[in-house]
Parts: structure tokens; C-alpha cells; sequence
């Protein structure tokens, strides 16, 4: 799928660390992607799924948001079960995976060290992030842990006059109206936060009930 390079930019440097970082991964992975992860999914979507950066043998290694590692099968298949995904498991940039109404993004393209970008990292690259949001104009953004929502907020204040980031707080399960747009927070359905039962498979599902309910209502 060719891109507007103001929302993907295969050969973006603009963060020297992450840069540097998949240079090494690279060289010890060839096989990887290891570029900037573009966006997955429709660009009429009504429902924007963000996550926070690819993970270093799932995203980073098949080239697509929340594919082929730990967090792949409790997303795609939550999307699955509520309609927004034509296959419950996304393993690979070439298997037959759809999303339906769904567009899956990072707010931070780049693979990060320890999973962990930096405020400048995740601010150089919300820029990408505002412009998806501003051609998408979803009804729905689904916010995958709090480096997602916060970044998804700088992106509305943008276009949203007035508003202030503090009224929005993030947590699970917690919806907010900005503008014409509905923002619903889910913990990240990242290894840690499934290991440790922070976040449950019906906690999750919840969430995309909701979204699937918003949908519907539309
Ligand atoms: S994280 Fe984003 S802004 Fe930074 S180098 Fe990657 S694509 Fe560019």
C-alpha cells in the first residue's frame, strides 16, 4: 500500500537512538523488517486501533502493527470475535489477515530499546501519528496503554481548540468524547500486563464490546 509520506516514511531517521537501534538489529537479524512499521488497515476506517511501538520479534520482525509475537493473538482474535478482523490470528505480512472497519497503528513507529521510547521519541514521532488521525478521521480510537492515549491526545489537541489534555485521563476502559471523536483506553495487551493479570482476555474484550457497540450505533 503506498503511503502520504506525512503519515509513513519508510526511511525516516528522525530519531537517531531508534535509528541506530534497528541498525544493530538488523545486522544481527536479517531477516527482520526492522523500518518503521506502516499502518495496517483501511484508510476509511471508522475504528483506529493504537498501539505503542512494534515489538522486537512480532511488528519489528513481520512488518505489520501486533503481528507474529505475544500480543498478536489476544488482538487480532478480540478483533476477530467483534467483526473487525477476517482471521483470528495474524502470524505474517503476507497470510490472509483483513481488518473490516479497523486501522492498526504505533503511536511510535520504530522499534525502541526495552520497549521503552523517549518523551522526544514519542513527540518527534507523533507527527505521523496527527497527520493518520487528520486524513482517517475515525469515529472510535482505541488506545492500547497510556503511551498510546497520550500520544492520540497531543494528536486531537491539535485540531481540538480548547481543549486540555489533563481532562482526559487514562485508564482502563475509560471513554471520552473529543470533538466528533470517541476515545476508549484499554491496557496494553502486552505479555507483562497479561502474565501478571493485569489485563484478562475478558477485560479486554469489554473494551472492543463497546467499540463494536459504538460502531453499531453510528
Ligand atoms: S520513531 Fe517515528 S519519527 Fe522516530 S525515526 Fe521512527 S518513524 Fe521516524
Amino acid at each position: 500500500m503506498a503511503f502520504d509520506p506525512s503519515i509513513y516514511n519508510p526511511d525516516c531517521r528522525a530519531c537517531g537512538r531508534l535509528a541506530n537501534f534497528l541498525d544493530t538489529v538488523r545486522s544481527k537479524h536479517p531477516t527482520y523488517f526492522c523500518k518503521p512499521v506502516p499502518p495496517f488497515g483501511s484508510a476509511q476506517a471508522q475504528v483506529l486501533v493504537v498501539g505503542l511501538a512494534p515489538g522486537m520479534h512480532g511488528a519489528n520482525a513481520t512488518g505489520r502493527p501486533f503481528t507474529g509475537d505475544w500480543c498478536s493473538d489476544l488482538l487480532y482474535g478480540t478483533l476477530h470475535e467483534f467483526g473487525f478482523a477476517t482471521q483470528p490470528r495474524s502470524v505474517s505480512h503476507d497470510d490472509a489477515q483483513q481488518l473490516v472497519n479497523c486501522r492498526l497503528t504505533n503511536a511510535v513507529k520504530c522499534l525502541p530499546p526495552d520497549n521503552k521510547p523517549t518523551p522526544l521519541e514519542i513527540k518527534t514521532c507523533v507527527d505521523f501519528l496527527a497527520h493518520e488521525i487528520a486524513a482517517l478521521t475515525p469515529a472510535v480510537i482505541v488506545c492500547l496503554g497510556a503511551v498510546a492515549h497520550d500520544a492520540v491526545l497531543q494528536c486531537l489537541a491539535r485540531h481540538t481548540p480548547g481543549i486540555r489534555r489533563s481532562q482526559f485521563k487514562f485508564g482502563h476502559g475509560a471513554e471520552h468524547r473529543v470533538g466528533d471523536i470517541r476515545v476508549v483506553d484499554s491496557y496494553h495487551p502486552s505479555r507483562y500486563n497479561t502474565n501478571t493479570g493485569r489485563l484478562t482476555p475478558e477485560m479486554f474484550r469489554s473494551v472492543f464490546q463497546r467499540v463494536r457497540d459504538l460502531v453499531d450505533g453510528l
